[in-house]
């Protein structure tokens, strides 16, 4: 089974994003990434993510696969933060404004658009593997 939330039933009517991951933990990262981009939701808190849990479906896994968009990752070398999503262009305008209220930076050149998409690295969830054995400790 695969895991499947329409944007809508979070409450944004008019919004036709839906997503499809066969991880639910993936699954709810997509959703904080287009709340983030697309309706301006900068904090993802942990009761929207229980809001994504409660309201996802399921979908057969065969149609799944395909849809995952890939998604890029860009971490800041000057601290923790990093920015996730789809396209180069949606992180540069992130590292932008990220440099500028983190870091002072208030000139972003071109050239450093250019360094931050030549560090991007393509993202891949944590994937959680089941203990095979049977250790009962
Ligand atoms: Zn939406
Ligand atoms: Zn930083």
């Amino acid at each position: 089974m695969a895991f499947t939330i329409s944007c809508r039933e979070l409450g944004h009517e008019g919004c036709n994003w839906h997503a499809v991951s066969n991880t639910e933990d993936r699954l709810v990262d997509f959703v904080a990434v287009h709340s983030r981009d697309h309706h301006g939701i900068r904090d993802f808190t942990q009761e929207m993510i229980a809001t994504v849990k409660n309201r996802l479906g399921n979908v057969p896994e065969t149609t799944a696969g395909e849809e995952e968009p890939v998604m890029k990752e860009y971490r800041c070398p000057k601290c923790s933060w990093r920015y996730l999503a789809q396209t180069d262009d949606l992180i540069v305008d992130a590292v932008a404004l990220h440099a500028r209220d983190a870091h002072e930076i208030k000139e972003f050149s071109r050239e450093m658009g250019q360094k931050v998409k030549s560090h991007l690295t393509e993202w891949t969830p944590v994937t959680k593997t089941a203990c095979g054995c049977h250790c009962s400790s």
